[in-house]
């Protein structure tokens, strides 16, 4: 109870702190707010020298600095800083693992896409962490994750068309935002889940051998869960890691990669897969130990892939908040700019998930954003440790001005 008390009392010093400018009054948290910095990245383009006015928890405008000279609002003006959408993880399991919400916001994070754990309606942005969920991943019986993690809320077995669909109507009607499958006949070398354990940690001990097939999805299964997802308007993701799950998810048009294919597949599924504009989560990071996912990202992104940001939170080897490996990676891997890295974070995942603006810093955004002292595009690293992070206009941290 004496931590809990003082982690209580540290955050409400913390929120009287974030709340003051040196030598001013504290802002009262339902007033409108202006907030400047050498560089404002709106979620398409960077602009110099503005400022967002922020008023009923959304940005009311975006501008240069100065055309806010007789704005009455309260200023915070963060200097030789860099201020930004507040990034979006799709590919997280909070719930399941018990990971504080409220740590992956002070670090960056103010919306995640929860994929495999219990099942919730949308909640959050509001000065708390925007969460969503897929609920339990549908699987065979005895699939992939019940091996490795038991029949617990991470999973839901499906043994026909019949229950699948059922499965898909019940899932969307407890608040599922997309339907996630598991296409994993297990023993990928490098791989978390290889070996048969529940933890990254001991998984290397055993990946020399392959001795899984665990069961999978029947195409007809599959399809049918594909069919009941899409007449609900709910994408279908996939786990996949191999050849064997690719080829079943480009058959039955699943809309998204989960992760980045941890096996080098054939060119000819990634032309597939790029033709069907299948979306790929990246999870370059918790997958680095994987034969082919650097190749696998190479080849993408020469095709032309479209990529999404998710690092997998939950992962004992992820931190719980941005991840400045996995942005490393995408830039390096992938080739990608700075600047485009970013992006696919912020606005294409905001869009992605069919929030308007979420991820943006225009008019009428939800106002989710972080700063950072100094210049990210110079140094992704420095997303990992944000200096400042709100939430639907409320201020989280605030290290500017101390
Ligand atoms: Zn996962």
């Amino acid at each position: 109870m004496k931590s809990q008390f003082s982690f209580n009392r540290c955050l409400q010093l913390l929120s009287v702190l974030a709340l003051t400018l040196p030598g001013s009054a504290a802002f009262a948290q339902d007033q409108p707010l202006l907030i400047s910095a050498a560089r404002v990245f709106d979620g398409y383009t960077l602009r110099t020298d503005a400022a967002v006015l922020i008023s009923e928890g959304k940005v009311a405008r975006i501008d240069g600095r100065e055309a806010f000279n007789d704005s009455g609002a309260p200023r915070l003006d963060l200097g030789d800083a860099t201020l930004l959408p507040g990034f979006i993880e799709l590919h997280a399991h909070l719930s399941y693992q018990h990971v504080p919400a409220d740590t992956v916001l002070r670090h960056g994070v103010t919306t995640v896409r929860d994929v495999g754990g219990p099942l919730h309606q949308p909640y959050g942005g509001d000065g708390s962490l925007r969460l969503m969920t897929s609920g339990p991943i549908l699987t065979a019986p005895a699939g992939y994750p019940i091996p490795n993690l038991g029949e617990t809320d991470i999973a839901m077995p499906v043994a026909d068309a019949q229950q699948a669909r059922q499965a898909v109507r019940k899932l969307v009607a407890g608040g599922a935002v997309v339907i996630k499958v598991a296409l994993e006949p297990g023993g990928e070398a490098g791989a978390p889940w290889s070996g048969g354990h529940a933890h990254a940690q001991h998984a290397h001990s055993k990946m020399h051998d392959k001795p899984h097939s665990w069961p999978m999805l029947s195409p007809v299964v599959l399809a049918a869960i594909v069919d009941e997802a899409h007449q609900l308007g709910r994408r279908v993701a996939a786990h996949l890691a191999e050849s064997k799950g690719a080829q079943l998810a480009l058959d039955v048009g699943i809309d998204e990669w989960a992760h980045t294919p941890c096996e080098t597949l054939p060119d000819a599924q990634l032309h597939r897969a790029v033709a069907q504009q299948v979306r790929i989560v990246s999870t370059i990071d918790t997958l680095s130990k994987c034969s082919g996912v650097s190749s696998n990202v190479r080849r993408l992104a020469e095709l032309g892939a479209e990529f999404l940001y998710g690092a997998e939170i939950a992962h004992p080897d992820i931190p719980w908040g941005i991840d400045g490996q996995e942005l490393l990676y995408l830039q390096h891997l992938a080739g990608m700019t700075p600047l485009d890295v970013i992006r696919i974070a912020t606005s294409n995942a905001g869009q992605y998930l069919n929030i308007p603006l979420l991820g943006t810093l225009l008019p009428g955004a939800p106002a989710d954003m972080i700063a950072v002292k100094g210049d990210p595009m110079q140094k992704l690293k420095l997303l990992e440790y944000p200096d400042l992070v709100m939430s639907g206009g409320k201020l989280i941290i605030n290290y500017f001005g101390s």
